[in-house]
């Protein structure tokens, strides 16, 4: 089914982005979001830009991590030669 509503043909081109979501998969969910109450909406909205804001990739390690250095590259019981890929400063 088509939508001749410009903001939620957006949401459902925004769903549809995603890795594995489908056209159907992406109406499904962008009509979720709108049953959702506002503040629910508001959330979802704000964990992904704080998810892309603050989650990089460990400077050590590579893994993912909202810290420069991840709390298993930072355990200094830890043996860092083993895991880094990065050599300390
Ligand atoms: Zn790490």
């Amino acid at each position: 089914m088509a939508y001749n509503i410009v903001p939620l043909n957006e949401l459902i081109s925004q769903f549809e982005r995603l890795p594995g979501i489908g056209k159907k998969t992406a109406q499904r969910l962008a009509l979720s979001v709108l049953q959702q109450p506002e503040e629910s909406a508001q959330r979802f909205a704000e964990a992904i830009v704080n998810a892309k804001k603050k989650i990089h990739f460990c400077n050590c390690c590579q893994a993912l991590t909202d810290l420069d250095i991840c709390p298993i590259c930072s355990d200094t019981e830890r043996d860092r030669s083993v895991i880094c890929v990065v050599s300390e400063a």
